[in-house]
């Protein structure tokens, strides 16, 4: 059995007449966050609908599907894409029907401890409909000893491991919790009268709604008609939130953690300006994850930003490649050098991270070719040298670069005049909150917990040197 990393998109809604629309919209806007597949389950009464497939948020929920969809409370979803996990069941909210009630749930994030408990589950003669964490969640939700569905929930997610932000929809209720260190985010909205929950507040925005607080690390929200109780779930607390976040995965225009990610990772920029002594006639950003810090770093280091390559915002996972010719520029269909810009000129080139170094590689040849005369990249933040076990869907040990290469040797591998990767206390100086509340262990190999892979120890070497 495979095993599935998800960073994904969660969305909530309790009581709005608009409840399809709503979560369709914050679904859209978090579509970043997962492009495989999507779903959304609202309950009306005593009954629901469900409507989820493969493919894009837009390309799923057509305006007559939305109108079908009745109800005034649910949870949406969007998945993330990850090779060969790509099954049409393992699309979320996954659902159930359980003594006469339809219980879903909604997850991001990666439990390190699955494998284990599904075994266990299985022992006892339970069915797996999918390979997804999430329907751990429901199996053990069902067994769960516990007077309300708050104590049942409690005792479920003590015994998971890892990383879950989770949306749980039941009757006339929908509950929001995160993991005791609070790795992916969670945020809680208000829309006059009815409450929404999101991965990332850009959801709010586009809505209308406005931001209330995030669920916190070890805590249970309830939403429900006497309104919204909370519950810390486990006294065992430790925040650990995931870093990459910052770095990568959230937009800009969202606040997670509490914190805005717009100006966190322009003073990534800025930091990496500071650190490193590259002189250059202009700066120009990866866009769209580099344009942040390349902002940060050109306005500290007083040398003009140019957008010395353009995006094409169409291109998809629809887009047919013709012919191997076409796929070998693979990237310049993404993005194209602009030649009038770079011609002849020292550039640095900011980039949010390098992973396995592929696109990277294949990036830099084309601006070589369009005539730039140096090229060196900054990076804004330190090398990644560590696989997560939380969610982000980084590969294994060995394909990742910086694991293999030294960063002089990455730097010829990539063809480079100048590499400068961002310092592990610049990065962690950028952030607008304590260090010690982050998770590192893609940097540092200090894990916050120990997976569990006690069966499958080749997965888990100690020399990842983890903390606990
Ligand atoms: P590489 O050169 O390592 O092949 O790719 C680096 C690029 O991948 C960077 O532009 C970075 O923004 C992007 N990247 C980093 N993390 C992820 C991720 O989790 N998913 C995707 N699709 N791209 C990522
Ligand atoms: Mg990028």
């Amino acid at each position: 059995m495979e095993i599935i990393r998800e960073n994904c998109g969660l969305a909530g809604v309790f009581r709005n007449k608009r409840a399809a629309e709503i979560l369709h919209a914050c679904l859209f806007s978090l579509q970043h966050r997962g492009q495989e597949a999507a779903g959304i389950i609202l309950g009306k009464d005593d009954s629901f609908s469900f409507h989820g497939n493969r493919g894009l948020v837009s390309e799923i929920f057509t305006s007559q599907v939305i109108k079908s969809m009745e109800g005034d409370y649910g949870i949406g979803h969007v998945r993330y894409s990850t090779t060969g996990s790509n099954s049409s069941r393992n699309i979320q909210p996954f659902f159930i029907d359980y003594k006469g009630q339809t219980i879903a749930v909604a997850h991001n994030g990666n439990i390190t401890n699955s494998r284990i408990l599904r075994s266990k589950l299985e022992n006892q003669g339970a069915i797996f409909q999918t390979t997804m964490d999430s329907e751990i969640i429901l199996h053990l939700l069902v067994r769960s000893r516990g007077r309300d569905i708050r104590e049942k929930l409690a005792g479920t997610l003590k015994q998971l491991k890892g990383a879950f932000s989770i949306l749980v929809f039941v009757q006339d209720k929908i509950i929001a919790a995160r993991d005791s260190c609070g790795f992916r985010p969670l945020s809680i909205g208000k829309l006059s009268d009815s409450f929404i929950v999101a991965s990332e507040t850009c959801a709010f925005d586009l809505i209308g709604a406005e931001y209330v607080r995030d669920v916190e690390p070890g805590e249970m929200v309830i939403f429900s008609d006497s309104g919204i109780d909370s519950y810390k779930w486990t006294e065992n607390i430790k925040k650990s939130h995931c870093i990459f976040e910052f770095i990568y995965f959230a937009r800009p225009d969202s606040c997670i953690f509490g914190k805005s990610v717009y100006l966190t990772r322009k003073r990534l920029g800025e930091n990496l300006a500071i650190e490193c002594d590259f002189t250059a006639d202009l700066v120009m950003p990866v866009p769209d994850s580099g344009s942040i810090a390349a902002i940060g770093f050109s306005q500290k280091k007083q040398i003009p930003l140019e957008f010395g390559v353009i995006r094409n915002h169409y291109i998809g996972r629809t887009f047919i490649q013709p012919s191997q010719k076409m796929r070998d520029s693979g990237t310049r269909i993404k993005l194209n050098p602009v030649k009038s810009i770079i011609q002849d000129r020292d550039i640095i080139v900011i980039e949010d991270s390098i992973v396995r170094g592929t696109t990277c590689r294949n990036r830099i040849r084309a601006l070589k070719d369009a005539g730039a005369k140096r090229i060196m990249l900054g990076i804004s933040c330190p090398p990644i040298k560590f696989p997560c076990y939380f969610g982000i869907d980084f590969p294994s040990k060995e394909e990742l670069i910086a694991n293999k290469m030294s960063v002089e040797e990455i730097r010829r591998f990539l063809g480079l005049d100048g590499l400068y990767y961002l310092s592990l206390k610049g990065m962690l100086d950028a952030m607008m909150l304590p260090a010690e509340d982050f998770c590192t262990a893609c940097f540092t190999g200090r894990y916050p917990i120990r997976p569990d892979f006690s069966f499958n120890k080749s997965q888990w070497e100690r020399k990842d040197g983890c903390d606990s």
